[in-house]
């Protein structure tokens, strides 16, 4: 299998039918590179084209990528294995996605050409979830932060505090 062309040029490499695929580096997705701390590991990717209904390119595709991002929950690093897979048609007007099978996500596109890079780099970022988290039950960061509570505890005003608020009563 030949790999993939920088550019994609939707409606030629749909007529004939293309089918590619390649290994990349992370770093090789600026936008994805700038958010993950593992840039050199590798994605793969393999796309295929074809035309539906005689008219419509469509491309299917997936990708397969690690991406190293901080927990939201402990702020430590998770690793997420992701593994976007597509089928996209390509359509002109609105109207011909009533001719499409429902599998189809379809996409209002009039660009004959577009970069590979880009549009592989679209599929995994919008795969990536809002709140990325370990699998298990990591700490809250909120909840590590002992050293600190601690030190606020020692804090002599603070007993004064507590002291004053109780002959009060
Ligand atoms: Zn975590």
């Amino acid at each position: 299998m030949q790999g993939i062309p920088d550019n994609i040029k939707l409606l030629s490499f749909a007529k004939k039918g293309l089918i590619f695929s390649q290994t990349y580096s992370v770093k090789d997705f600026p936008r994805i590179n700038e958010i993950v701390t593992n840039t050199d590991d590798k994605v793969k990717a393999s796309l295929s084209f074809y035309i539906e209904n005689g008219k419509i390119p469509c491309i299917e595709g997936s990708i397969e990528i690690d991406v190293a991002l901080d927990c939201q929950r402990c702020l430590d690093e998770v690793k997420l294995n992701l593994n976007p897979t597509f089928k996209l048609a390509f359509i002109i007007h609105e109207n011909q996605a009533e001719e499409l099978d429902p599998s189809f996500e379809t996409i209002l596109n009039a660009d004959e050409e577009f970069s590979t890079i880009e549009f592989l780099t679209d599929e995994v970022l919008i795969s990536i979830p809002m709140i990325p988290m370990h699998s298990h039950e990591c700490q809250s960061y909120k909840d590590k932060s002992p050293v600190i509570e601690q030190e606020e505890r020692k804090n002599p005003f603070a007993i004064l505090e507590q002291l004053k608020n109780s002959t009060k009563e």
